[in-house]
């Protein structure tokens, strides 16, 4: 039998923003009920892991994820929730240790379900997935610094022919406009500066009259937020009126976008069933660049869908090389059961995918390289996260990973401060700044 006096609660999270917005709330939950948070790795009474189920890989980390806590904590309570559990419960019931799996429905209460002993079988919460918009009821109110991720949106009905999500996440619904800024200035009251807006779809937002361009107007006005970063939003549903907001030094609305691209090549946009073809996508790419002062422009590939050929791929390189284009997320195409995609019987060798997957890296990381180049010898405002051993670490509005060395700080406390910094030199993938000026 376990007993849970020690309240000791150890959370790991695997996969996007929005499964990191959903741990952090769950975590808030937790303390607010006597659990002290501890580090994933340490001993702890409880683990809650919340899964990814976007490709194989994600899969497998999971199941590693799981039994690495399992044999560290053999008598702990464990459960499983998220997209994982959503799709895989049986394979997740079959590692020994596993207390409780729940699906995406009702994972945000997986507290009520925590027993007090541990379970011979796992239990399995696996409801079907409401199709109505939501509510969050608690946020908790525990100091939280600097940046935090805000949904306020789920799943997905755009159902493209690679992507488990619409079916682990459900259809497309919209958080209600008066809960996500209860939230947003609740985070301001726990110190958080920057919010980065999250869910599957953000752009297919829609709550009666609101939609995406209301839920930001009223995240501006919450004191305290100083920051808004809006994360992945789908092509052909950003509303143009948001680069206004972007150049408006007034506004808290950042110049970022990462908009996911897949492929670059007709045919493959085609039969990956996504909405918009390569000239459409370049069309607004290009808006958004000269319309936006010192933009950046992050984008999402997906190498090795089926019958994707050299060619194909090829041109896949060329638009993102030759575009405006600052980073790309590269994914290997994945076989999810359910998918039209996993059917089809033209799949590119497992070894072909990775090739491709890596000859892309290469490529974004050179994009990266010439971005923060372009910056260098530039002041640019920035916001410190909490230090590292021998640095500040902090983001410029626009996105570049900047560090300011302790050593030069005389032992000055930046966390969670807005300074001027004069950009220096580009060192592996961040650049090493020094502070202007304080600004607050
Ligand atoms: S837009 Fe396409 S890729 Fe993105 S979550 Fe929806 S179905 Fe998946």
């Amino acid at each position: 039998m376990v007993s849970r006096t020690k309240k000791r609660a150890s959370l790991h999270t695997l996969g996007c923003r929005l499964n990191q917005s959903e741990t952090l709330l769950i975590k808030q939950r937790l303390k607010a009920d006597g659990y002290e948070i501890v580090p994933f790795g340490e001993p702890a009474d409880l683990g809650i892991i919340n899964t990814c189920t976007v490709t194989n890989l994600a899969d497998s980390k999971c199941r590693q994820s799981i039994r690495q806590f399992t044999r560290q904590n053999p008598d702990a309570y464990t459960a499983v929730i998220g997209c994982y559990s959503q799709m895989g419960s049986k394979e997740i019931a079959a590692i020994e240790g596993v207390d409780l799996i729940i699906g995406n429905q009702e994972k945000m209460s997986v507290v009520d379900y925590i027993g007090q002993e541990k379970n011979e079988k796992p239990v399995i919460v696996r409801e079907k997935i409401s199709q109505d918009d939501f509510s969050i009821s608690y946020f908790g109110d525990a100091p939280f610094n600097q940046r935090a991720n805000l949904k306020i949106q789920d799943g997905c009905s755009f159902v493209c022919s690679f992507c488990i999500i619409p079916f682990a996440r459900g259809a497309s619904r919209s958080r209600e406009l008066g809960n996500i800024l209860l939230e947003a200035e609740a985070k301001a009251n726990q110190g958080v500066r920057e919010l980065v807006i999250t869910g599957v779809n953000i752009g297919t937002y829609r709550m009666e009259e609101a939609d995406l361009l209301r839920v930001l107007e009223g995240l501006n006005a919450v004191k305290g937020i100083d920051r808004i970063r809006i994360s992945s939003i789908e092509p052909t549903t950003i509303p143009t009126e948001l680069f206004h907001w972007m150049n408006d030094p007034q506004h808290a609305l950042l110049p970022f976008f990462h908009i996911p691209l897949q492929a670059g090549n007709d045919k493959v946009l085609r039969e990956m069933r996504r909405r918009y073809t390569i000239s459409e996508y370049l069309e607004f790419l290009h808006l958004a660049h000269e319309s936006v002062d010192s933009l950046y422009l992050g984008t999402d590939i997906m190498v090795g869908f089926p019958g994707e050929t050299e060619e194909e791929f090829q041109d896949t390189c060329s638009v993102f090389l030759e575009n405006p284009f600052n980073f790309c997320h590269v994914f290997s195409f994945s076989e999810r059961e359910g998918t039209v995609a996993a059917k089809r019987d033209d799949q590119v060798p497992l070894e072909e995918r990775q090739c491709r997957s890596a000859y892309l890296r290469r490529l974004s990381s050179k994009k990266r390289y010439d971005f923060y180049g372009a910056y260098l010898g530039t002041t640019m405002r920035v916001l410190f996260e909490d230090p590292k051993p021998d640095f500040w670490p902090a983001y410029t509005d626009n996105y570049i990973r900047v560090v300011v060395p302790r050593d030069a700080m005389n032992g000055e406390d930046l966390a969670n401060r807005c300074a001027e910094v004069r950009l220096n030199r580009i060192a592996a993938d961040f650049v090493e700044g020094e502070i202007v000026r304080m600004l607050d």
